[in-house]
């Protein structure tokens, strides 16, 4: 494929970053070749509900209750959405499973619901998407989890992640994501009530919000009670003008290296890849064009 045919068919999103950034392979099967995941995790449709359920807390329903709520999201992801017929890979029994989720929803939303930080918050943008230029005319588009006015007037860029895993804090200053996000509130447009708007804000904070850390301690840990809360959920990052200008320097460098058709498989990811078994039947020894008779007279056979 040449660079113009790459940069005709994948879709600049933040999701393209992120998975080039995890593996260049796995970026090719997803936004160039358009191949869908073999399955979904839990974990990833439970984050999903968690967002929509944040959104319509802040949009008048903070005082709905929080298991219904998360039901309605969880059933859309499961059974409405986009990506519905994907399998789920459950680890056990899938009724269990939900019921888990469920307590673990109630609990992070309750925890969340309950912090005068959130409940004063001004809720400026929830799952806003957006667009902006970067260099040479590409364009970039998205959706930004949250800005908020906090009540000491501070304006705060929220990315909301719910993880197994703490992000790494170290991670936090060089997120492209995040410059991503403050870079559109700065320079582009969002989508509000249907039209682009300019909002040219340089927020104060940018960061994520690590929903987990609204979980509570089940056993005794040292220096922890039962009960009480695992952690703060911010981790807090600025960003100045200066900053945003190495930013889109540093995304010109790499949109220069994914309309290259090269893909290097970046093994470290492999365990946790939902495009592992298109992976495992590449063959990077015939050429593309062999490869492709070949998968279809296997598909013929239905054995592709
Ligand atoms: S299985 Fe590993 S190398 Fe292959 S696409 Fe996934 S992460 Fe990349």
């Amino acid at each position: 494929m040449t660079k113009q045919e790459i940069l005709d068919t994948i879709e600049l999103r933040q999701s393209t970053l992120t998975t080039w950034s995890a593996c260049a392979l796995m970026y090719k099967f997803r936004h160039i070749d358009k191949l869908e995941p073999a399955f979904r995790y839990p974990g990833t449709i439970h984050g999903s509900a968690l967002h929509l359920v944040l959104s319509w807390l802040h949009a008048g329903q903070w005082k709905g209750d929080l298991r219904a709520l998360y039901t309605k999201a969880l059933n859309y992801y499961l059974y409405a959405s986009d990506e519905s017929h994907i399998p789920v890979r459950w680890k056990r029994d899938m009724v269990k499973e939900i019921e888990a989720l469920k307590v673990n929803a109630v609990e992070i939303l309750e925890n969340y619901r309950s912090k005068a930080y959130n409940k004063e918050a001004l809720v400026l943008f929830s799952e806003v998407p957006f667009r902006v230029k970067m260099p040479r005319g590409y364009r970039f588009t998205g959706t930004i989890d949250q800005v908020r006015k906090n009540p000491d007037g501070t304006i705060e860029l929220l990315d909301f992640k719910s993880s197994k895993q703490r992000p790494n804090r170290y991670a936090i200053p060089n997120d492209l994501q995040l410059s991503l996000y403050v870079d559109a509130i700065k320079r582009g447009e969002l989508l509000v009530d249907g039209m682009w708007v300019k909002p040219n804000m340089l927020v104060d904070f940018a960061g994520i919000y690590f929903l987990r850390a609204h979980e509570v301690y089940k056993r005794k840990v040292p220096g922890k009670e039962i009960g009480q809360e695992k952690s703060s959920p911010f981790m807090r990052t600025t960003k100045t003008i200066q900053d945003l200008r190495v930013f889109r320097t540093e995304i010109r460098h790499q949109l220069s290296a994914m309309v290259k058709p090269w893909y290097y498989p970046n093994t470290a990811s492999c365990a946790f890849c939902t495009y592992s078994t298109h992976c495992i039947s590449r063959n990077d020894n015939l050429p593309e064009k062999q490869a492709n008779q070949a998968q279809e007279l296997l598909a013929q056979l239905n054995m592709a």
